[in-house]
């Protein structure tokens, strides 16, 4: 048996163990070792159901019976029950609108069952308790009392799948390390890493974090797969960056001066901030060599800066210096720019924008988006863009006389090729995957520069492990002259209050958001469903009680772009007074005429999700207001909204939510591509860095990298690239 072989040369495995398997990313023997515990429960934590008590919260062993779906006969609410018994009583258990999960259990099954005790005396119920099949010696009190001679007292609890159970997966992953395939297994982390940090080599790491014996164990264990997931995907960025820098782009050694020129050219004064950051893009312009001499390739950075940061003006000393430059050994034409913005509406302020930048340049402005393209100037009239043909646009962009060409997902359409591009903008770079961003990358003769942009404040320990291939320049100051936002916790009792003040700012003309935290209305089909306030209703609800005499408007996930658009487009331009969306207005929309924010359901949001929606309403110099509606009453969730109070920084506030909520839910996997496991990571910066650290040394040293890191490396990679 190799640890590359499928699962089921392990065990057997029905269709739907093999699927649900599937979901959990799960095919080899190694993928199964890779299967990590959420948590361990220690043996004999548990109640007796004798000693049940109401409103405790309680873990309990025992047998299923009398399983059975009916419907309460008042409200027809459809209801799973039955019975668990242990050597003490019984209990009943019932799942209310969840028949279903009856039906995962069968009679006589022996389980454990986890929540909150119900009901009074001696009719005493679990309602919606979590169950899962148990193994009967970890209901170590009652069945069987933990042995002198063996130690293992902690229960691995895995996530689960519908067909994979946790206890499933302990005997699966039980007979794979009995089996001595985890002593074959090379160690992705070299020895003198592991050394150096003192982790624990593969086999032992995996014993101890699936069967731990001392709880310690499993917690260093669980730091060692943490530091292989971030070290492994450090190698991978520092390879990426090594071919980056292999490749050929265009040098412009008067990039500073240019820049300068323009920042002379501007009504306001550059922040330290931005200016930093224009040195470090032109210092990055300078070095990249075009010629054969040592090169230390094109431009790869990010820039971070806060809503409001003045990315843009940053972006736009970096073009200036760029269209100002002639392509190498040519005495006329410019060197190219392509800008790619999120959404039309992005894309189109962007155009309008650099058309007033560069006006007294001698250069075209191209902008393409899925609904046409224009060219600045005109020919017939100078001063004005006009709508042009998609093939003389191409044919502009080729032929290098369209020096800077803005636009949507649009322009890394293979069709597009640029004469000489030689730097490309991504705004709000998360929106694009990865793919995207390379083939912008792609579209000309040379590789570009590159230059992501942010306003999504994450944790420097993300950023070093995401963006690890790219250099950063941080926007770390707002202009000067903005109004302060005040922020208000609004108390249920205030909330006409703030409606009233709202109606204050729309009679003065101002315009104003409502976020809520979902769309629709909760699914009657759960029962804890949080009853936060959703859009379309709330939309409804605003016009007709609440503010009748304004224009309402409706903008959510669910809508199709076109019409998202549309909303945005008359909303931008006065038609809609007050916006009622869901939290898509994240996006760096800019209408500077809104200037409140109300926020339903705010403890629901993340601190720098509410700092990034109450950013809508900081675009200009009226006195922006953020309203936060909690439906909380704890402590804790009102003591994180006031941190929103207190501070303007999204950094900081990042930094706070990964303090207080942890990685995993914040920053969730889906979204980076990294596990649960190297989230944990994140909260040690000492980790991050030390991988880091050990994966350059390793990719600058041009040893060879051990084939098992180089499978982890490739399947990172694969991912990086959208594959
Ligand atoms: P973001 O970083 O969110 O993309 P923008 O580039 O849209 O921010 O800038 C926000 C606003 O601030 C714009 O109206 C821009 O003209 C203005 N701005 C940018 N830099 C400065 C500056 N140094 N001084 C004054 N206003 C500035
Ligand atoms: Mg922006």
């Amino acid at each position: 048996m190799q640890p590359s072989d499928p699962v089921t040369s392990l065990v057997r495995l029905t269709p739907i163990q093999l699927s649900a398997l599937k979901k959990l990313g799960i095919a080899t023997i190694l993928d199964l070792l890779y299967h990590f515990p959420s948590r361990y429960d220690e043996a004999g934590a548990e109640e007796s159901i004798a000693g049940l008590v109401a409103g405790q919260e309680a873990t309990i062993f025992g047998t299923i019976k009398k399983l059975e779906t009916r419907k309460s006969w008042k409200r027809k609410v459809p209801i799973g029950e039955a019975v668990i018994e242990d050597g003490s009583g019984s209990v009943k258990v019932m799942w209310f609108h969840q028949p279903y999960i009856a039906k995962k259990f069968t009679e006589g099954m022996f389980v454990k069952a986890v929540g909150t005790v119900g009901g009074k005396d001696n009719k005493l119920y679990l309602a919606n308790p979590h169950v899962e099949g148990a193994d009967p010696a970890e209901a170590g009190l009652f069945s069987k009392p933990v042995a002198e001679n063996d130690e293992r007292q902690f229960f691995a609890v895995y996530p689960e799948s519908r067909g994979v159970t946790s206890l499933w997966f302990r005997h699966a992953i039980d007979r794979a390390l009995k089996s001595g395939i985890v002593d074959s297994l090379q160690d992705p982390i070299p020895a003198q890493t592991r050394e150096k940090y003192n982790l624990p080599d593969i086999a032992s790491a995996l014993r101890f974090i699936h069967v731990p014996t001392d709880i310690r164990h499993a917690e260093a264990a669980r730091k060692r797969f943490s530091f292989e997931e971030i070290f492994a995907i450090q190698v991978a960025r520092a390879l990426e960056r090594a071919s980056n820098d292999a490749q050929h782009s265009f040098s412009i050694p008067d990039a500073f001066d240019s820049a300068q020129r323009f920042l002379a050219s501007i009504l306001f004064k550059p922040t330290r901030a931005q200016k930093r950051a224009i040195e470090e893009i032109c210092d990055d312009f300078n070095k990249a060599a075009s010629s054969k001499k040592g090169t230390s390739g094109p431009m790869a950075r990010l820039l971070e800066g806060d809503v409001g940061s003045g990315k843009t003006l940053v972006a736009a000393a970096a073009s200036y210096a760029t269209v100002t430059s002639r392509p190498p050994g040519r005495q006329s034409g410019t060197l190219q720019v392509a800008y790619m913005a999120p959404t039309e509406i992005l894309a189109q302020q962007h155009f309008e924008s650099f058309i007033e930048y560069f006006k007294d340049l001698p250069i075209n402005i191209g902008l393409i988006t899925g609904s046409g393209c224009k060219k600045f100037p005109s020919k017939s009239s100078p001063g004005n863009a006009t709508t042009i043909s998609r093939s003389q646009l191409l044919k502009w962009v080729g032929n290098g006389e369209i020096a800077m060409l803005v636009g949507t997902h649009a322009l890394i359409q293979k069709s597009i090729q640029f004469q000489h591009l030689a730097l490309a903008i991504v705004d709000e770079q998360h929106r694009f995957g990865t793919r995207q961003r390379r083939a912008l990358a792609h579209k000309g003769d040379a590789a570009p520069h590159f230059l992501s942009m942010t306003a999504t404040p994450i944790p420097r320990t993300l950023a070093l492990t995401i963006y690890g291939d790219l250099d950063i320049s941080v926007l770390d100051e707002l202009p000067p002259g903005r109004a302060k936002i005040t922020t208000a916790i609004v108390p249920a009792k205030d909330r006409l209050l703030a409606y009233e003040a709202i109606r204050s700012q729309l009679r003065q003309g101002r315009q104003a958001y409502v976020i809520c935290p979902r769309i629709d209305e909760p699914d009657p089909e759960k029962l804890n469903a949080i009853q936060a306030k959703s859009a379309k209703a709330e939309s409804v609800r605003l016009q007709k009680d609440v503010f009748p005499e304004f224009k309402i408007g409706l903008l959510h996930g669910a809508m199709k772009p076109k019409e998202k658009d549309e909303v945005m487009r008359a909303f931008a331009e006065g038609e809609i007074d007050l916006l009622v969306a869901t939290s898509v207005v994240e996006v760096g929309v800019n209408v500077p005429n809104a200037t409140s924010i109300i926020i339903e359901g705010a403890e629901r949001f993340g601190l720098s999700q509410l700092h990034q929606l109450r950013g809508r309403v900081m675009r200009s110099s009226h006195t922006p207001f953020c309203y936060l509606f909690a439906e909380t009453k704890s402590d804790v969730s009102l003591k994180r909204l006031r941190a929103l109070a207190s501070t303007q920084d999204g950094f900081k506030l990042a930094e706070a939510d990964l303090e207080n909520r942890g990685a995993g839910d914040l920053f969730g996997r889906s979204q980076w591509g990294v596990s649960d496991i190297g989230m944990e990571a994140l909260k040690n910066p000492r980790l991050i860095s030390a991988a880091r650290e050990e994966a350059q040394g390793l990719v600058a040293s041009h040893r060879e990298l051990s084939s098992s890191l180089l499978t982890r490396v490739e399947k990172i990679a694969g991912e990086l690239h959208g594959e």
